[in-house]
C-alpha cells in the first residue's frame, strides 16, 4: 500500500482552495437564480401583456368587420334578385374590408348567387359545408370552425344573415379567411419577432390550431395543452410556464377571444428567454477572473505562510532524533499563538530529553560511589584495542585487609577509603590511562601503549603514595597489586584479567604492599 504522505499545508491550501470555489459557485448560482426567475417572471408579463393586446384587437377587428357585413346585408335585401348588383357588392366588401380572402353571396338554399373574386367560378353552385347548413339554419351571424371549402382550402367562414324589410330569411353575406395562406390573421396579429424564439398562435374554441408562423401547424389540435384548455374552459387571460406539445419548455401568456370564442397564445422558448442568465454568469466570471486570481494567490501564500512554522517544527523534531536541533528551533518563527506554545514545548522537551540521555549514558559507564568508568567500559575498551592490536597493560589492584577496615570503622569509612584510593588512582595515571573499579574493593588501570616494566613503575608509584598516605580511617592502608601486558603475555582480555589476578595472588602471598608483574611466558593455571 502506498504510504500517504499528506502536509498540513496541502490539507490547508486543500480547505481554503474549496471554501474559495464554494463561495464563487454560490455566489454565482444564487445570481443566476436570481436572474432567470426575475427573467422568467418579466416574459411571463410581457407575453401576457402582449396576448391581452392580440386579444383585444382581433375582437376589435372582428366585430368591425361583423359590423361591415351587416351594414351590407342590409344593403343586399333591396338587390337580392339584381345579379349584377350582387356581385359589385361582393366586390365592394371584399376589396373595402380587405378582411377577406374571398367574399360570397348566398340564398337561402345554399346556392351561391355571387362571389368575389369571380374566378373562384362558385355562382350557381350549392355549398354543402357544415359551416353554410349552420349559418343558413341559425340565421345569425356566424363565425364558422375551420373546414375545408369547396375550393379545397382550409378556412373559416365569417358571416350575418340577409333578411327581407318584412322579415323574411333571404340568404347570407360571408366572407372566407384562407388559414394557410395570406390572410387578415397576419395583419392584426402583427409581424413577430420570431428570430428570438417568441411566436403567437391563434386557437379556435377546440383547441385547434387557426394562425400559427410555422403554416404546417395550422389545423393541428393542441387541446390538450393545459394553458389552452384553461383559457377555452374558463374564458381567462393569465401567464404560465409550461412544456408544449413538442415538449418544449416555454414561458406563455394567453387570452380570450371573446367575440369568435378564439384564443391567443404568445410564448417564448424558456431556453431562449434564460440565456441572458447564463451570459450574465460568464460575464461576472470574465469580470471578476483578475481579482478571483489575485485572491487566490493570496491564499495560496496566506496558507503556506500559516504552515509554515508547524512544517518547519514537524521537520526539525524529526531530525532532532538524531541531531540537536534546539538551535534551529529556536530560529523558527513563531508568529502565532499555536506555534509559540508548540515550539516552548518542543524545546523545553527536547532539553529535558537530552539531559535524560547524558544522565543516563553517563550513568551506564560509571560507577556512582567513585566516579571511575565501571566494568562494561573497561571490558569495551580492552576488547577495541584488543581488536586493534593495541598494546596495553593492566593493573589489577586490592586493598589489603579490607574486611577489617570495615569490620572496625564502619562501611561507611570503606566506602570513604574506596574514594580515597580511587582519587590516587586518577592522580597517578595519565589521561589516555583509563581508571575503573572492577568489583567491591578490586580497581582496574588500563594503559595503553604502556609495557608491563612502565605499567610496574605506575603502580608502585600508587602503591607508595598510599602506603604514605593517612587514607580517612585515621591510618595508613595498603593495596597489592598485579600486572600483565598485551600482547607479549597474553592474547585476550579475559586471559589478562586472569594473568593479572595471579599475580594479586602472588603479591597477597607474598606478604601484602607489594606489585608482582607477570613474566613474558606465563602459563595460566
Ligand atoms: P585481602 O588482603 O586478602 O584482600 O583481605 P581482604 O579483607 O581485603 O579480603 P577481600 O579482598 O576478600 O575482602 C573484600 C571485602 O571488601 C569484603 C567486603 O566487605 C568489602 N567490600 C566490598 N565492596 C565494598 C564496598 O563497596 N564498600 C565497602 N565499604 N566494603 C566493600
Ligand atoms: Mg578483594
Ligand atoms: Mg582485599
Amino acid at each position: 500500500m502506498k504510504k500517504i504522505n499528506l502536509k498540513l499545508h496541502h490539507l490547508i491550501i486543500s480547505v481554503a482552495v474549496l471554501a474559495f470555489l464554494l463561495t464563487i459557485a454560490s455566489s454565482l448560482w444564487s445570481s443566476y437564480r436570481t436572474n432567470t426567475q426575475s427573467l422568467q417572471e418579466s416574459t411571463l408579463e410581457t407575453n401576457h401583456a402582449y396576448a391581452q393586446k392580440l386579444a383585444m384587437t382581433a375582437n376589435d377587428y372582428m366585430k368591425e368587420t361583423l359590423q361591415t357585413l351587416n351594414i351590407s346585408a342590409e344593403e343586399i335585401t333591396a338587390i337580392f334578385d339584381d345579379e349584377d348588383k350582387l356581385l359589385h357588392e361582393a366586390d365592394r366588401v371584399k376589396n373595402q374590408t380587405n378582411t377577406f380572402n374571398s367574399v360570397a353571396i348566398v340564398d337561402s338554399k345554399g346556392e351561391v348567387l355571387a362571389t368575389s373574386p369571380q374566378s373562384l367560378d362558385l355562382k350557381g353552385k350549392t355549398l354543402t359545408s357544415n359551416a353554410i347548413k349552420e349559418a343558413i339554419t341559425q340565421k345569425k351571424p356566424l363565425i364558422s370552425k375551420p373546414y375545408k371549402g369547396i375550393t379545397n382550402r382550409l378556412l373559416i367562414f365569417i358571416s350575418v344573415p340577409v333578411f327581407a324589410k318584412e322579415g323574411l330569411y333571404l340568404g347570407l353575406i360571408g366572407g372566407t379567411i384562407y388559414l394557410k395562406e395570406d390572410n387578415v390573421l397576419n395583419e392584426v396579429l402583427g409581424e413577430h419577432f420570431y428570430k428570438d424564439g417568441s411566436y403567437v398562435y391563434v386557437v379556435d374554441n377546440d383547441g385547434r390550431i387557426i394562425y400559427h408562423q410555422d403554416k404546417s401547424r395550422i389545423n393541428d389540435v393542441v387541446s390538450d395543452n393545459k394553458i389552452v384548455s384553461e383559457m377555452l374552459e374558463n374564458h381567462s387571460t393569465g401567464a404560465s410556464r409550461l412544456i408544449n406539445s413538442k415538449g418544449k419548455d416555454m414561458l406563455a401568456g394567453y387570452s380570450y377571444i371573446s367575440i369568435a370564442n378564439w384564443g391567443v397564445v404568445a410564448q417564448r422558448s424558456t431556453e431562449i428567454a434564460l440565456k441572458p442568465a447564463t451570459n450574465m454568469v460568464k460575464q461576472m466570471l470574465y469580470v471578476a477572473l483578475p481579482l478571483l486570481l489575485v485572491s487566490l494567490v493570496i491564499i495560496l501564500w496566506a496558507s503556506l505562510k500559516i504552515a509554515r512554522p508547524l512544517q518547519q517544527l514537524a521537520t526539525l523534531t524529526e531530525s532532532s532524533m538524531k541531531a540537536n536541533e534546539e538551535k534551529n528551533l529556536a530560529q523558527v518563527p513563531g508568529w502565532y499563538y499555536e506555534v509559540i506554545q508548540l515550539k516552548k514545548a518542543l524545546i523545553q522537551s527536547l532539553s529535558f530529553l537530552h539531559g535524560q540521555v547524558s544522565f543516563f549514558m553517563d550513568q551506564s559507564t560509571t560507577d556512582p560511589l567513585t566516579g571511575l568508568t565501571n566494568r562494561r567500559t573497561l571490558n569495551e575498551r580492552m576488547q577495541k584495542w584488543t581488536s586493534g592490536n593495541t598494546p596495553y597493560s593492566i593493573i589489577l589492584i586490592d586493598i589489603d585487609h579490607f574486611k577489617s577496615v570495615n569490620d572496625t570503622y564502619g562501611h561507611g569509612v570503606g566506602d570513604e577509603v574506596l574514594k580515597f584510593l580511587a582519587l590516587k588512582m586518577k592522580k597517578a595515571t595519565r589521561a589516555n590511562d583509563l581508571c575503573c573499579r572492577y568489583g567491591g574493593e578490586e580497581f582496574i588501570i588500563l594503559l595503553p601503549n604502556t609495557s608491563a616494566t612502565d605499567a610496574y613503575l605506575v603502580a608502585e608509584q600508587l602503591r607508595t603514595d598510599i602506603e604514605r598516605t593517612i587514607s580517612p580511617t585515621g591510618e595508613n592502608i595498603t593495596i597489592s597489586a598485579g600486572i600483565a601486558e598485551y600482547p607479549s603475555m597474553a592474547s585476550e582480555p579475559a586471559t589478562m584479567i586472569g594473568l593479572a589476578d595471579q599475580c594479586l595472588y602472588e603479591a597477597k602471598e607474598q606478604g601484602r604492599n607489594r606489585v608482582v608483574m607477570a613474566k613474558e611466558i606465563f602459563i595460566v593455571l
